[in-house]
C-alpha cells in the first residue's frame, strides 16, 4: 500500500498548484487560481491541505499589491518532500536522499561491480534504515532509479544491462514498491541525463535536445517538447549500437561494427590492450590520452572521429536545438568534445550543424542521479507529464 504525502500530491489539481509554485517561486492564492485555471475555492482548499502537510509555506505579502489588504504569498517548503535517487552503474551504486531543491539529506556511494544480490541488498538495506525515521518516511514521495540499460516501462522490470551481467528480467519496481509502499520510477541513464539538463542544467531553455552520454557505453537521451522521448518502449537512442565502424570486434549486443566497440571508455581500454599488450585501468588510460601517449592517442583519435561521425547522423536526422555531451570521458578528456565537433564538419549537413548548439554539460554532479531526482519530482509534481511522448 502506498501512503504518506504521495497520496495528497497524486491529485492532479494539487500537483498543478505545486508545479506552479516550483516554476514561479512565490505566488498568491489569486495568482495560483489564474495560472492553474482552478477556482479560488479549490485553491483555498488545496493550499490549506498543503500548508497542513508542510509542503508549502506562507511567506508574507506581495510587494506589487497596491492598496487594500496585501495577499499572502505561498512558496514550496523545500524540506517538505523528499526523493530517493538510486544510480546503478557498471562500476558503482549511489543512493541519495534529497529535498525539493535537490539538496542532499543523505548520500552513499559504493564503488564496485555489483551482482544482482549484492546490489539489491545494498539498496534495500539502505532504504530500510532511512525510512526507519518516521519523518523521512512521511516526506518521501518516490524513488527514482537510473539504470545503464533497458527497462520495460509497463512493468518497471529491468530488461537488460549490457555491461552488468545477472540483472536481466529483475522486477525492481515491483520489488521495491512491495517492500516499502513508496512509488518507484525507473529510467535509462541517458534519458535521465537529458532530464537532469532540462531541470537543473543548461538544457532548461531548449524544447528539443539530445544528450550524448559517453561512459562504458554510448547512449543518447532525447527531449522533445520538454519531455523524455521513449519511442514505443524498451529503449531508444542506442547510438552506441549503430554499426558504423570497421571494427570486427563483437559488441555486447551481439552485432559487429557498433560505435560502442571503438568509442566507449571500455572499448578504448580494450583497444589499448590490443595494441600494446598492456592491461590498464580507466584512470591510467585518461592520463595517457591527456599526456598524448602515442598509442593511447591513436585509440582516442579513432574514438572521437567515430563519435563525430555518429553524432553527424543525429544532426541530419533530428536537427535538435542543442546537443549536450556528458559522461566521464567527456569530462576527463578536455580535448574530446572540440575534436568530436571538428570530426562532424563535412559529415553533418552544414546549415543544420551551424544551427545546432553543441556543448558539454556543466552540471558538477552526476547527471544520471540528478535525473533520477527530477524523475521523481516530475512524476509527482507534474502528473500530466507521467506519460512521456
Ligand atoms: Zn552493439
Amino acid at each position: 500500500m502506498i501512503t504518506g504525502n504521495y497520496e495528497v500530491i497524486k491529485s492532479i489539481n494539487t500537483s498543478l498548484v505545486l508545479d506552479a509554485l516550483r516554476i514561479n517561486d512565490e505566488l498568491s492564492r489569486s495568482d495560483l487560481s489564474r495560472i492553474t485555471g482552478l477556482t479560488t475555492g479549490t485553491i483555498t482548499n488545496i493550499t490549506a491541505k498543503l500548508l497542513d502537510l508542510e509542503l508549502i509555506k506562507e511567506v508574507g505579502s506581495s510587494l506589487q499589491s497596491s492598496g487594500g489588504r496585501r495577499p499572502v504569498l505561498l512558496r514550496l517548503n523545500d524540506d517538505g518532500a523528499y526523493a530517493l535517487a538510486i544510480d546503478i552503474r557498471t562500476t558503482s551504486i549511489e543512493i541519495r536522499l534529497v529535498d525539493l531543491k535537490a539538496k542532499i539529506i543523505y548520500s552513499l556511494k559504493k564503488e564496485g561491480t555489483f551482482s544482482l544480490d549484492q546490489g539489491t541488498k545494498l539498496i534495500i538495506d539502505t532504504i530500510q534504515s532511512l525510512i526507519k525515521k518516521e519523518d523521512i518516511k512521511n516526506k518521501l514521495v518516490g524513488i527514482g532509479i537510473s539504470i545503464p540499460g533497458w527497462v520495460d516501462y509497463e512493468t518497471g522490470k529491468i530488461i537488460k544491462l549490457p555491461n552488468l551481467v545477472g540483472w536481466e528480467n529483475y522486477p525492481i519496481k515491483q520489488e521495491l514498491e512491495n517492500n516499502f509502499g513508496i512509488p518507484v520510477y525507473i529510467e535509462n541513464d541517458a534519458n535521465l541525463s537529458a532530464l537532469a539538463e532540462l531541470w537543473f542544467g543548461k538544457g532548461k531553455k531548449y524544447n528539443n535536445m539530445v544528450y550524448v552520454l559517453v561512459e562504458d557505453g554510448i547512449g543518447t537521451g532525447l527531449i522533445i517538447n520538454q519531455q523524455i522521448y521513449r519511442g514505443s518502449g524498451i529503449s531508444i537512442g542506442e547510438l552506441g549500437h549503430i554499426p558504423i565502424t570497421n571494427s570486427k570486434k563483437q559488441c555486447s549486443c551481439g552485432n559487429i561494427g557498433c560505435l560502442d566497440t571503438v568509442a566507449s571508455a571500455k572499448a578504448m581500454i580494450d583497444q589499448y590492450l590490443g595494441i600494446t599488450n598492456q592491461e590498464i585501468d580507466y584512470i591510467t588510460l585518461i592520463d595517457r590520452i591527456n599526456h598524448q601517449d602515442k598509442d593511447a592517442f591513436k585509440v582516442f583519435k579513432n574514438a572521437e572521429e567515430s563519435l563525430g561521425f555518429a553524432v553527424s547522423i543525429l544532426v541530419n536526422i533530428l536537427h535538435p536545438e542543442a546537443i549536450i555531451f556528458g559522461g566521464k570521458v567527456i569530462h576527463d578528456v578536455p580535448s574530446f568534445l572540440p575534436l568530436v565537433k571538428e570530426a562532424m564538419i563535412g559529415k553533418a549537413l552544414s546549415p543544420m550543424l551551424q544551427d545546432t548548439v553543441i556543448f558539454s554539460s556543466d552540471l558538477k554532479d552526476s547527471n544520471s542521479i540528478l535525473g533520477a531526482v527530477a524523475l521523481v519530482f516530475q512524476t509527482t509534481l507534474q502528473p500530466y507529464s507521467l506519460n512521456s511522448i
